[in-house]
């Protein structure tokens, strides 16, 4: 950290006229909405400065760091091809597989929007269908360009537009997009159905199936790997989610929102249809089918609202899950008096599987959490063996008994599954534009889970913990190669973006030098 300071986290603050939009999503926080949390609530202003600030979080062309990576990565280039020599000509790829760099400054709005989302999945061993039913309108006034979905191992099946077939000349697909040349004027009705091979999905991204179970990832940019759509944060739409599998081999059938419809159909299986009233961005759907049970509790919001609570997990973690629940409780209590936030719906899930990539992921109403042990690592995709450890770690985050886990243990799983209860306002309900804004959704929500740990526990020996996590793990990756503003100009995979802890770490220290925290 000597040779990197810490206000050089600021150094990419540059002129306003390259910022193309403040976050105005941020802005619509009901700060004070609950009885609890109005008067005298201490952070009533801090996110709305955020907002103020956040607006700065600018780059510019002649960012000298950027230039510094520039040409570092131009020179890599160069000697790579010095070495292997053949001409440029000779080692040209095909188009559509080099990656793309996405910069800030080329963001531009959907041409088109989707209102509503119809998903319906047939789960079965050998192949699984995905129909979705979407409503489309146009982004602007007097739209005619192209409709361009991203997809991704996906074999199309139909396109339907207003319930015809589309004919194949009316479309175009390539490995990353399908392609509607001339959709209609004004809004209509796009229906596609595609088949996807979940069980031999090893990427964990999109759905997977791994131990028997169906699970989703669709953070940053899965959802493409299970039907072609419009894969990007500010396309966002109400969802429903119809789920049809085996009633033996998959008991429970999870998704987001609330469960309107369930029953048992012809041949031994049975569907649920989820209903999530609020709008969202693809990357917060979940879906998780397969053999679980649940420990079940209730919390009564601010309003009088009664929340039923589930944690799913395995049969032999069940009892385990009693810290988890007893956290969960407190994160919503704690986030109606500190934040004046109330939790929306009447059911709040967490699922926690052993085959799950992300560590932990707030999808709306259905959190989803790893249980790894020892063995599960080697099929992670994870090659950081930093990473690897943190994933060790993350066990015991999640599933605890006085037996084997630590007072440490315990303060860690009040931290994460608050983190992930906190993300319901702060990145599910206020969202962001486009992944650049992940330091928006991930630093406040740290944020919020480091003074919720505080809170509840000690707050001398938190800060003194956090700040020993920034040193050991931050510091470092910010005097190395990954090295990189809390907010890129550019990115090529977003991915690279999670990288692990440490990451968020940054993003939380900026916030609290914005709170006036100390
Ligand atoms: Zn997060």
């Amino acid at each position: 950290y000597p040779h990197r300071p810490y206000p050089r986290l600021l150094a990419h603050s540059g002129s306003e006229e390259q910022n193309p939009q403040p976050d105005q999503e941020y802005q619509r926080l009901p700060y004070s909405s609950s009885k609890r949390g109005s008067p005298g609530n201490k952070y009533s202003g801090c996110l709305a400065n955020l907002t103020k600030e956040g607006s700065h979080w600018t780059g510019t062309r002649s960012n000298p760091l950027l230039s510094l990576h520039s040409s570092k990565f131009v020179s890599k280039r160069t000697a790579c091809l010095i070495a292997t020599g053949p001409s440029p000509a000779a080692t040209e790829e095909p188009e559509m597989d080099l990656p793309k760099e996405i910069f800030l400054k080329d963001y531009k709005k959907p041409d088109y929007l989707f209102d509503t989302v119809d998903l319906e999945f047939q789960l079965g061993d050998e192949k699984t269908m995905v129909t979705s039913k979407i409503a489309v309108s146009p982004g602007n006034e007097g739209n005619s360009s192209p409709l361009t979905l991203h997809g991704c191992d996906l074999k199309l099946l139909s396109i339907k537009i207003n319930g015809t077939e589309l004919k194949s000349d009316k479309y175009t697909v390539d490995p990353r997009h399908l392609t509607i040349l001339t959709p209609p004027a004004g809004v209509f009705n796009m229906e596609i159905v595609t088949e996807i091979y979940p069980q031999l999905n090893t990427s964990l991204e999109g759905l997977y199936r791994s131990t028997g179970n169906f699970c989703t990832q669709c953070e940053a940019e899965g959802f493409r790997k299970i039907t072609y759509f419009q894969d990007r944060p500010d396309v966002m739409a109400k969802y429903t989610c119809r789920i049809e599998g085996d009633k033996t081999l998959y008991p429970v059938l999870l998704s987001n929102g609330n469960l309107i419809e369930q029953g048992d159909l012809e041949g031994g299986k049975h569907y649920a249809l989820w209903e999530d009233p609020f709008k969202k961005p693809c990357y917060l759907f979940a879906l998780v089918a397969g053999q679980l049970e649940c420990r079940e509790d209730s919390f009564v919001t601010c309003s009088g609202r009664k929340v039923t609570l589930r944690i799913w997990t395995p049969a032999q973690d069940l009892p385990k899950t009693s810290h988890a629940m007893y956290s969960l409780k407190e994160a919503m209590k704690w986030d109606e008096e500190v934040f004046g936030l109330e939790y929306d719906l009447d059911l709040f899930n967490i699922v926690v599987v052993p085959d799950f990539n992300m560590g932990a992921m707030e999808n709306k109403s259905l959190n989803v959490r790893i249980c790894l042990c020892l063995e599960n690592i080697c099929r992670q995709k994870f090659d950081d063996v930093l990473f690897i450890n943190e994933q060790v770690f993350q066990s015991r985050l999640v599933l605890a008994s006085p037996e084997a886990a630590t007072d440490g243990d315990y303060a860690a799983i009040l931290g994460v599954i608050g983190h992930e209860y906190f993300h319901n306002w702060t990145g599910n309900r206020v969202t962001c534009r486009d992944w650049f804004q992940l330091t928006l959704k991930e630093g406040l929500t740290v944020f919020r889970d480091q003074e919720f740990s505080s809170d509840l526990g000690c707050r001398t020996v938190k800060r003194i913990a956090d700040v020993s996590k920034l040193r050991s793990y931050q510091f470092p990756q910010d005097a190395g190669p990954m090295a990189h503003p809390i907010r890129p100009l550019s990115y090529i995979k977003m991915d690279n973006f999670y990288t692990g802890q440490l990451l968020f770490l940054k993003y939380y220290a900026l916030n609290r030098v914005y709170n006036n925290v100390n």
